[in-house]
């Protein structure tokens, strides 16, 4: 079994991966917290673009089940004297790796991977398609604010339009009982939600707004923005957090570019602000989709 794609997943795989990541995310508060669940066991991270979150979290899942976390330096590997994506798979395989996690710039990279191991492959990211791990991670953050995600309104705001992130958000979330609201500039909408992009509409009244970075490397051209042009017409202000309902929370996948999407002040607000706990709960959530591809 491979995790590629939030469609991928059956209603009863996702309940069994949020119960096992929140379990993990209280045993990975206490001191003893270590797992040799998955001791003996080599988990290849094949990292195409960069990563903070999402690579460091899924080594130390790895690594708090047993496993060993392997990451090959892709800037220094024989992809610099033109290997094929293909190729290094194949490469991979044979060493016979217990699960493969792969970031790659272009859509559908991860598949095209998938297709060619014999062990599970985790989609970290691709391209502007999905990062299944970064929605299973938010909605676990959702359902333990909040108790459950049913009835939750979520506003989704940015760069839409280049979000993997947004994409499996927008998959998962309404799984679980949520609506989902998109919303941002004109350009950095999908086509097929052109019409639902102003944001102060998608914001106002609900429970949770997920702020998300312009995704400036996937941009043809520069936006040609003045600095603090874009957080005063489409950011998260303190301001236009009011529109949202009273007790609603803040989230993002990071990086942040504070000033740019987000305020700094929204984004560090205590009991508010869930961006770290996101980050926590990246560990629990990929420690039970290792965990669930490997011993399947
Ligand atoms: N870290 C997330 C991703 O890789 C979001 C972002 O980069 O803006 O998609």
């Amino acid at each position: 079994m491979h995790l590629i794609s939030i469609d991928s997943l059956s209603d009863e795989q996702i309940a069994i991966l949020l119960d096992a990541a929140d379990l993990f995310a209280r045993t990975n508060r206490e001191r003893a917290r270590g797992s040799d669940k998955l001791a003996g066991r080599t988990v290849l991270h094949l990292f195409y673009e960069n990563s903070t979150r999402t690579a460091m979290s899924f080594a130390m899942a790895a690594s708090r089940l047993g496993a060993t976390p392997l990451t090959l330096p892709v800037e220094r590997s024989s992809v610099q004297k033109g290997e094929t994506l293909e190729d290094t798979a194949r490469t991979l395989n044979a060493m016979r790796p217990d699960a493969l996690v792969v970031r790659h710039r272009e859509n559908g990279a991860v598949q095209r991977v998938a297709e060619l191991m014999d062990c599970p492959v985790l989609n970290a990211g691709d391209g502007t398609n999905e990062h299944p791990t970064q929605a299973l991670l938010d909605a676990l953050t959702l359902r333990q604010h909040f108790g459950s995600l049913e009835g939750l309104t979520v506003a989704i705001c940015g760069d839409i339009r280049h979000s993997r992130v947004a994409r499996s958000n927008a998959k998962l979330l309404p799984r679980l009982g949520a609506h989902v609201r998109l919303a941002g500039p004109p350009g950095l909408l999908p086509d097929e939600a052109a019409e639902s992009g102003d944001i102060e509409e998608a914001i106002a009244g609900a429970d949770a707004v997920m702020m998300l970075r312009i995704q400036r490397e996937r941009l043809d051209q520069d936006l040609g923005d003045a600095p603090g042009e874009f957080l005063s017409r489409y950011g998260l202000t303190a301001e236009r957090l009011q529109l949202a309902a009273p007790h609603a929370v803040v989230m993002h996948p990071g990086p942040m570019n504070r000033g740019v999407e987000i305020a700094s002040e929204v984004a560090d607000l205590a009991e508010r602000s869930l961006i770290l706990r996101q980050v926590e709960n990246g560990v629990a959530v990929r420690m039970a989709c290792l965990d669930l591809l490997i011993e399947a």
